[in-house]
């Protein structure tokens, strides 16, 4: 017989997954590491892992202890479902901006879920900051793991994602390419790469125009989950070669493309990464390249954002071809 005990057991090794229509003849070999394939649908099940064995082991989560965490999405969705198999309980806060969608799934695991009113001041004591960090003072047993500055975020993905690439490449990975939120995927992917490479695999960021990490004018961007107002201590900033600036509508289109043309439905992050990883195999023109992309997380919880055409348009978005070539009527 096979199988596991719990879930937990089967975050990580995940599958590489070749694209082959979104990189429009560009030659080498561009592989996407399939993220959403991870028990709670993301990436994120790996720093959950982590951050909370850690916290077992030093002492700040006992047992029956509550897990507060400002987030919305994939971080309390892995959280809820390491807190689940262990006997923690999770209360998450979000800002209301959030969708219905998001908070139900959270709640369907089990946890707790405050929202918080976005229009206020971080300051405010209405804000989610300042909410999460009087939960935290209240709560007998509370332990926040705070994805943005806990350095097991990095370390889970020196430990399992870089690992993983290197051994379904044979070693044979010339870039790799990732979106940047807390920086924790390209620190610790990345960091393991280049070590074990001797320096010889280039690590490429794909930002949000207006994020810090591509020089930030601060202008707003849509794209969830990455770019940040803010350098994370979770972003070791000797790792990233180049970055690799991707525009909203760039991202979106190819999210739509990746999951008509490809069958992968994925998130807008991940389409930002993928239109960083095409550009890069279109300017290397090397057919000996071997470019790795990750993509965090599924497209389910984009279904009402950027798969809605009317959510398109509203954001000045045309929903365009997808497939390059649209054949309308009878051929
Ligand atoms: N994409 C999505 C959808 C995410 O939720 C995150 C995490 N914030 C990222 C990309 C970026 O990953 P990291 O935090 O490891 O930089």
């Amino acid at each position: 017989m096979e199988y596991v005990t719990n879930v937990i057991d089967l975050v990580g090794n995940t599958p590489l997954v070749q694209l082959s229509k979104v990189t429009d003849g560009a030659p080498g070999l561009v592989l996407a590491k399939v993220e959403y394939l991870n028990p709670g649908g993301s990436v994120k099940d790996r720093i959950a892992v982590r951050m909370v064995e850690a916290a077992e082991r030093d002492g700040s989560l006992k047992p029956g202890g509550t897990i507060v965490e400002p987030t919305s999405g994939n971080t309390g969705v892995g959280l809820a479902i390491v807190a689940q198999a262990k006997g923690y309980s999770c209360v998450f806060v979000c800002p209301d901006k959030v969708s219905e969608d998001k908070r139900n799934v959270l709640a369907a695991y089990g946890a707790q879920v405050v929202v918080c009113p976005t229009a206020v001041d971080p300051d405010d004591p209405k804000s989610y900051y300042s909410v999460s960090d009087r939960l935290v003072r209240e709560i007998p047993g509370a332990w926040k793991p705070d994805q943005y500055s806990n350095l097991q975020n990095p370390l889970s993905h020196y430990e399992t994602t870089g690992p993983e690439i290197w051994a379904q490449t044979d070693g044979r990975i010339t870039h790799f390419v990732t979106g940047m939120g807390t920086g924790g995927t390209i620190s610790g992917a990345g960091r393991y790469l280049k070590e074990v490479s001797g320096g010889r695999v280039q690590v490429i960021g794909a930002d949000p125009a207006g994020s810090v990490y591509s020089g930030g004018d601060g202008r707003p961007y849509l794209v969830e989950g990455v770019g940040e107002d803010f350098w994370p201590s979770t972003y070791d900033r000797t790792v990233c070669d180049r970055v690799i600036e991707v525009s909203d509508g760039d991202s979106f289109a190819m999210t739509r493309r990746l999951a008509r043309t490809e069958a992968l439905l994925v998130g807008g992050s991940c389409g930002m990464a993928t239109v960083a990883a095409v550009r890069l195999a279109a300017e290397l023109q090397d057919p000996d390249a071997v470019i790795v992309v990750l993509l965090p997380d599924s497209g389910r919880g984009y279904l009402t954002k950027i798969f809605d055409d009317a959510w398109l348009a509203r954001y000045g978005f045309a929903p365009r071809p997808d497939a390059g070539v649209r054949v309308v009527g009878d051929v």
